[in-house]
């Protein structure tokens, strides 16, 4: 079977807008008078094939696509940023369509809407805002940072503290903030696009952690309840007794597997 060509320069400009887009509906205050940059995994890595991460943040995100950001005239100072992976999302689209007549541009968008949301999710709890650093100091950084940043990315087998630090930054705030604005989500018109399944944005059990369904009961309605709030405000607050209990009983029970 012939493989589809991949989607096209305006397809992932459009693309772009639409994370974008999405990561503002659902954390609207916590992104307000920022810019929010979607950089693709190719303007990072060039062709190089990344197969570990479907995504990720780094605080110096920004300063290392400025270049792609800048040649786009998209460029407007220091600001939250998120990368997704889009040739490892087509392939993925790709395989699941392989057997189906379903389209695949619709499936590869879904999944990085996805990867999109579960990335704001890690900006929400690290906080928004970026410390300022000279430009020289950015340069010097970010040619040193580029290079590991490339290495962590082609890596292709996580090892063992790998998983463990991937779970420790998948922790109680996060899961919480990925719930909210999963539920935001729901209300916003890309849904029907999306179909958008928790499970997908959130695969808690590759970190060893309960099905993500259980924290969505755990959590209530505390997602309906507090929707006007910014997600920062709803992390300094205590979360639900029964969401604490399920994270502390899966981080006791990994602790007795060490
Ligand atoms: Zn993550």
């Amino acid at each position: 079977m012939k493989t589809p060509a991949g989607p096209s320069i305006e397809a992932l400009e459009e693309l772009r807008t639409d994370c974008e887009s999405l990561c503002r509906q659902c954390a609207l205050i916590d992104f307000d008078g920022k810019p929010l940059y979607v950089v693709l995994g190719s303007e990072i890595v060039g062709d190089e094939n990344v197969e570990r991460i479907g995504g990720c943040t780094t605080s110096l995100l920004d300063v290392l696509a400025r270049p792609s950001i800048e040649s786009r005239g998209q460029w407007c100072g220091r600001g939250p940023a998120l990368m997704i992976n889009e040739k490892m999302m087509w392939q993925i689209a790709v395989e699941q369509c392989g057997t189906t007549s379903l389209p695949v541009f619709p499936k590869f968008k879904s999944l990085c809407l996805s990867v999109a949301l579960h990335e704001a999710a890690h900006l929400a709890v690290d906080g928004t805002a970026r410390q300022d650093i000279s430009p020289e100091a950015a340069e010097y950084v970010s040619t040193k940072t580029l290079r590991a940043f490339r290495v962590a990315l082609t890596e292709t087998t996580a090892t063992r503290e790998e998983r463990r630090s991937d779970r420790e930054h998948h922790d109680a705030k996060w899961i919480r903030a990925i719930l909210h604005l999963h539920h935001r989500a729901c209300a916003t018109n890309y849904w029907p696009l999306l179909a958008m399944q928790l499970d997908v944005v959130a695969d808690l059990e590759l970190y060893g952690l309960s099905p993500v369904w259980k924290f969505e009961r755990a959590i209530g309605d505390e997602p309906a309840r507090l929707i006007g709030l910014s997600i920062a405000e709803i992390l300094a607050s205590e979360p639900p007794g029964e969401f604490s209990k399920l994270y502390t009983a899966d981080t006791d029970r990994l602790k007795g597997l060490q």
